[in-house]
């Protein structure tokens, strides 16, 4: 996955792919949680199966 990481903004649940936490969302929200590759797939795919 060449390192990459999900951050999911706590004040929008915009999620961002990076290597590293962003700086802060576009929301203005600077709050970010870390989505681990199991969590990811739960937070995308909900109704899978
Ligand atoms: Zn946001």
């Amino acid at each position: 996955m060449l390192g990459l990481r999900y951050f999911v903004c706590a004040g929008c649940d915009r999620v961002y792919a990076d290597v590293q936490e962003p700086p802060g969302c576009a929301c203005g929200d600077d709050g970010f949680e870390e989505l681990s590759d199991v969590a990811f797939d739960e937070y995308f795919l909900p109704d899978a199966g």
